[in-house]
């Protein structure tokens, strides 16, 4: 499943990529994943110019000239893959954006993806966006930050960062590992954690994301162009290594239920 890294890479070849090409067409094939009907949003976009490409957490806004705002979320998995010309084009797709020039893109979403458009003023109020908090990629997420986020919290630490409201785009994925790398257990309450297990998180969160990044992120997630990323299951630590020994102490590594998830853990390395 795609997380920051994956997100924020597609993000960033997408800015590069559309910024200034003028939307002709939009094909909405699977209505349900809009937030409205087919015929408003094409007229909504067409003749609209790209202005701008970001993520917010693991959402990808694509701001275009005319105030409005279209918001993808690849949902528990999608392709958005460009095309030159539609010769070119992906076979399967529930959405395809068609600019002036002929080339586009298509989304091919697995499970769950959304294509919803809301214009600059509904921004603030969209449900699915407005509340998403600061991602790790952020330079204002400074060790600080981390510590002021964490005050006063009580919950377990999993729970916490996973939740978007607290940091945007971290998922179960990479969790396995950031807190095997920090030594804590997914149950662990914040309000039992000292300032060195904090900064030994903070460092863990930036470190795997980072990793990630440089290699170019998840070897099972496509890119803008349908390039695979470098970070295979080689550098998980513990995440989906069941039974495996742990790097660390050779103590075998399990998986627990944490709520609605699984975690991966080293029983030894990570006490509860
Ligand atoms: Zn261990």
């Amino acid at each position: 499943m795609a997380e920051l890294p994956e997100i924020s890479k597609l993000a960033g070849q997408m800015r590069d990529t559309l910024c200034g090409k003028t939307i002709e067409a939009i094909t909405i094939v699977q209505e349900k994943c809009s937030n409205i009907p087919p015929d408003e949003f094409q007229k909504r976009v067409a003749s609209a110019r790209i202005k701008d490409v970001r993520n917010k957490g693991k959402w990808i806004i694509t701001s275009l000239d005319n105030g409005e705002n279209i918001l993808l979320s690849l949902g528990m998995g999608a392709d958005i893959l460009y095309f030159d010309s539609e010769n070119n084009q992906a076979d399967k797709y529930q959405v395809k954006v068609v600019f002036t020039d002929g080339s586009g893109y298509t989304s091919r979403f697995w499970w769950f993806g959304k294509f919803l458009l809301a214009a600059d003023d509904e921004l603030e109020t969209e449900p699915n966006t407005k509340d998403i908090a600061m991602d790790p990629f952020d330079e204002r997420f400074t060790l600080d930050y981390f510590v002021s986020l964490l005050k006063g919290k009580r919950t377990q630490i999993k729970a916490f960062l996973m939740d978007q409201k607290n940091i945007g785009g971290i998922g179960n994925m990479y969790m396995h590992d950031i807190l095997f790398k920090a030594r804590l257990h997914p149950r662990k309450k914040i309000s039992d954690m000292n300032g060195d297990e904090i900064r030994l998180l903070y460092n863990s969160i930036t470190d795997i994301l980072n990793l990630s990044r440089e290699k170019g992120t998840f070897a099972y997630e496509s890119d803008f162009f349908g390039q695979k990323g470098g970070y295979t299951m080689d550098y998980f630590l513990v995440g989906y290594k069941e039974k495996q020994p742990c790097p660390v102490c050779g103590e075998k590594i399990v998986s627990i239920k944490t709520g609605s998830t699984t975690s991966f853990i080293c029983p030894a390395c990570q006490k509860a």
